[in-house]
C-alpha cells in the first residue's frame, strides 16, 4: 500500500519541537495572533525575500485580503487560469470584482502568457497567476504585460512554498504573493492558515488592519475588515516547520527526478521540467489517456492517486455564471481529463515509488 500522502511520518519526525512550541503557547495563552504568530511572521518574510508578511487564517483569506489590498472591487477585472483550485477565483469574486479566465500553456500548466493582453479589457485592474502544482508560472512575461498595461500582479502561491523562478522566491515576484498552510501543503500547518507576503509598507498595514475587524487600536475600526487572524498554536507549528522546508522541498525533487527517470522512457507523459529555478512538486502529475480507468486499478492494486483538478473552473457548476462554456478552456480542458497526481512526500521511499511506477505502467491498458 502506498498512500497518496502521510502526515503522521512528518509528525513524528519533528514531534519534540513541535509538542514544545505548542506548550509554550499553551502557556502564554496568546492563542490568536501573538508572539509565537509575529516570529513566524518575520522568519517567514525573510525565507520569501520580502520585507513583510501578514499571517491569516487560510489562503483563500489571504487572496481576499490582498485583492482589498490592492483595491479591488465591483466593477473591476482580474485575470487568472480556470486549471486551478476554485479558491483562487472564489476570492476575486468575494471583493465583488469579474474573474477574466486565459487558458493554460500546456508547456507549462500555468497561465499561457500570450493569451493575456487579449483577456484585457478597460476594467482590468490586476493578474493573478497561480504557481501550479509548485511550478512557478512565467513571471518575466506576465510582469511585462502588468507593467505595459499598468496592472497588479497577485501571486497565488498557495501550492509553490520554496519554489523558485530563477533565484526569485514566489511569493515575491508581484505586488503581494498568497499563501496557504493547508496541512498538505508543502508547509502545513495543523490546521488553518495562510500568508500574504509583501515588500511594501502601505500593503503590509493595510492587511493587517483588514484581518482584524478593521481595527487600528481597540475598538477603533477604521476599515470594514474581517476576523481572519491565524491562531497562535499555528504560528508556534509553522515557525518549527519553516526550518525544514528546503529539506523537505529537495526531497520531493529527488522524488520526482525518480519518476521521471522510471516513467518517461516508459512514454509517460511526465511534468515539463522548468528550466529556470525550482520546482517544488506540490503535486506530481502525469498527463495520461483512459486515466479514470489507470485510477482505478491503482487503487484496487494499493497505490492512492488523486487529481488536480479534474474539472477547470469555469466548468464547475457553481461558477456556471462566468460565462465560460465547455470548450472555452481546451488546454485546462484536456488537462482536466488526463491529469493524475502520484503520491508525493518528503517521506516517500524509494521503493515506495518503484512500486508506484511498476503497478502504474501494469495498470495501462
Ligand atoms: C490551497 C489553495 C488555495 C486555498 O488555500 P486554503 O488555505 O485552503 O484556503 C488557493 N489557491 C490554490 C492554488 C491552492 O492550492
Amino acid at each position: 500500500m502506498v498512500p497518496f500522502l502521510d502526515l503522521k511520518s512528518q509528525y513524528r519526525s519533528i514531534r519534540t519541537d513541535i509538542d514544545e512550541a505548542i506548550a509554550r503557547v499553551l502557556e502564554s495563552s496568546q492563542f490568536v495572533l501573538g508572539s509565537a504568530v509575529e516570529g513566524f511572521e518575520r522568519d517567514f518574510a525573510s525565507y520569501c525575500g520580502t520585507r513583510h508578511a501578514v499571517a491569516v487564517n487560510s489562503g483563500t483569506s489571504a487572496l481576499h485580503l490582498a485583492l482589498l489590498a490592492a483595491g479591488i472591487g465591483p466593477g473591476d477585472d482580474v485575470v487568472t487560469t480556470p486549471m486551478t483550485f476554485v479558491a483562487s477565483i472564489a476570492a476575486i469574486l468575494y471583493t465583488g470584482a469579474r474573474a477574466v479566465l486565459v487558458d493554460i500553456d500546456p508547456a507549462t500548466h500555468n497561465m499561457n502568457p500570450d493569451r493575456i493582453e487579449a483577456a484585457l479589457t478597460p476594467r482590468t485592474k490586476a493578474i493573478m497567476p497561480v504557481h501550479l502544482h509548485g511550478r512557478t508560472a512565467e513571471m518575466d512575461f506576465i510582469t511585462d504585460v502588468a507593467n505595459k498595461h499598468g496592472l497588479i500582479v497577485i501571486e497565488d502561491a498557495a501550492q509553490a512554498h520554496g519554489a523558485c523562478y530563477r533565484d526569485l522566491k514566489a511569493g515575491s515576484m508581484g505586488a503581494m504573493g498568497c499563501f496557504s498552510f493547508y496541512p498538505g501543503k508543502n508547509l502545513g500547518a495543523y490546521g488553518e492558515g495562510g500568508a500574504v507576503v509583501t515588500d511594501r509598507d502601505d500593503y503590509a498595514s493595510t492587511l493587517r488592519t483588514l484581518r482584524d475587524w478593521g481595527m487600528t487600536r481597540k475598538y477603533h475600526h477604521v476599515m470594514k475588515g474581517f476576523n481572519y487572524r491565524m491562531d497562535g498554536i499555528q504560528g508556534a507549528i509553522l515557525g518549527v516547520k519553516l526550518r525544514h522546508l528546503d529539506t523537505w522541498n529537495q526531497s520531493r525533487r529527488n522524488h520526482a527526478a525518480r519518476y521521471d527517470a522510471l516513467l518517461a522512457p516508459r512514454g509517460v507523459v511526465c511534468p515539463p521540467v522548468q528550466k529556470h529555478g525550482h520546482h517544488v512538486y506540490h503535486v506530481y502529475a502525469v498527463r495520461i489517456a483512459q486515466r479514470d480507468r489507470v485510477q482505478k486499478i491503482m487503487q484496487e492494486r494499493g497505490i492512492a492517486t488523486n487529481i488536480h483538478y479534474p474539472c477547470p473552473v469555469h466548468l464547475q457548476p457553481a461558477y456556471a455564471d462566468l460565462g465560460y462554456g465547455p470548450g472555452a478552456f481546451p488546454e485546462s480542458e484536456a488537462a482536466g481529463r488526463e491529469f493524475l497526481s502520484l503520491p508525493m512526500f518528503p517521506e516517500l521511499t524509494e521503493s515506495q515509488i518503484d512500486a508506484v511506477c511498476d503497478v502504474m505502467m501494469a495498470s495501462i491498458p
